[in-house]
């Protein structure tokens, strides 16, 4: 496969212009993170905005910056207390490297968020469209992006061949990108095909006949919108199993906060058995007496990498003296009866759910 796209400087001026144009009457101008910008808070918004519609985002989004208005108060926050803010926004390694990124800048760079593009895409959880998109949309520099709104845009206007998660792909968009950003209005522009992309040029059933690029789109004029960007081929996952056993004492659960590194890293969860024969074993390391048992509703918990499917159990205990849980322990009873002021994952929500229609 060749991917081989020449655009002059008057193509690239007519592009821009089409869809400054656009932007002027359509586009998104009052989004939270578009108000009283800083490169904090539109880093905040483009990360919470990978794989999450911008609907879904706003309340977290919100939400985060009453909580942790500036760098400073975000590097200073327990981990906990960040992750509680992402919970329900999935792809946690996300807030993880937001609070990583936040210490270093507090430590490295006095606090101030860097504005050289190589600095920012040296930071943790921060790739070369993101780094563009922040010092573009807060400070106006000159940088392109290329997210997956823009990818879809730019591959039906030149009828670029590939899918996502292809290298061909991105390298032949990148530089198709880098020639059509102006210098002039870069901020505009760069919300623009953004805005194209989630309003315009969706994924299915593209509203060519309202887009400010319909005369030029290489894919509107030969009517194979639907051919690109070329569907990935469809992978099947592997099926694993889980039982996750909780123990309950009246309102309290036992809960575990996993290690950083694997899947729900930093969160709150249910412990966790490869068979339910290790569950005296198990008790009898916590100093559990069982009283009783219940047995939750199966549900299936499917990552990019491989379906979960879990069971789980509730477990009536008594608890038998000496077995303290120190506050720095990674297991804490969890008051059902509270708000949690931690990250859980979506699947450990599920099981909370079920559990509050439990009787006690
Ligand atoms: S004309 Fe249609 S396919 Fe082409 S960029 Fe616009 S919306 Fe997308």
């Amino acid at each position: 496969m060749t991917n081989k796209t020449t655009i002059s400087a008057k193509s690239a001026q007519q592009f821009s212009d089409q869809v400054l144009s656009w932007f002027q009457l359509q586009g998104r101008k009052h989004l939270p993170w578009q108000q009283d910008k800083t490169a904090y808070r539109v880093w905040i918004s483009e990360i919470m905005l990978q794989q999450t519609q911008v609907a879904t985002v706003i309340p977290y989004y919100l939400r985060f910056m009453e909580s942790f208005p500036n760098i400073i108060d975000l590097a200073n926050a327990d981990e906990d207390s960040v992750l509680h803010h992402w919970t329900g926004l999935g792809y946690y390694a996300r807030a993880r490297n937001l609070h990583k990124t936040a210490k270093k800048i507090r430590d490295e760079y006095q606090g101030n968020f860097p504005e050289n593009i190589d600095e920012v895409i040296a930071l943790p959880g921060i790739g070369r469209s993101t780094a563009g998109a922040v010092l573009s949309l807060a400070l106006n520099k000159h940088h392109a992006i290329l997210d997956g709104n823009v990818k879809r845009v730019l591959a039906r206007c030149y009828k670029v061949q590939g899918h996502t998660g292809q290298a061909i792909y991105e390298k032949t968009l990148w530089p198709i990108t880098d020639a059509l950003t102006p210098k002039l209005g870069v901020a505009q522009f760069n919300q623009a095909m953004m805005d194209l992309g989630a309003m315009v040029c969706t994924r299915s059933k593209p509203k060519c006949d309202i887009c400010p690029l319909k005369s030029s789109c290489l894919a509107h004029a030969s009517g194979e919108q639907a051919n690109y960007p070329q569907k990935k081929p469809k992978k099947t996952i592997p099926e694993k199993h889980t039982i996750m056993v909780i123990p309950r004492i009246a309102q309290q659960v036992l809960m575990e906060k996993r290690p950083p590194a694997g899947i729900w890293g930093g969160l709150w969860c249910f412990l966790e058995l490869s068979d339910l024969d290790q569950l005296p074993y198990l008790l009898a390391e916590l100093n559990l007496k069982q009283t009783a048992t219940f047995a939750l509703d199966k549900f299936r918990h499917t990552f990019s990498h491989f379906h979960l499917d879990i069971e789980a159990i509730v477990i009536d205990c008594e608890m038998l003296p000496a077995k303290e849980i120190s506050e720095n322990s990674t297991l804490q009873w969890y008051n059902l009866a509270t708000v949690a002021s931690v990250g859980l994952a979506a699947s450990t929500q599920k099981l909370i759910k079920q559990l509050e229609q439990l009787p006690v």
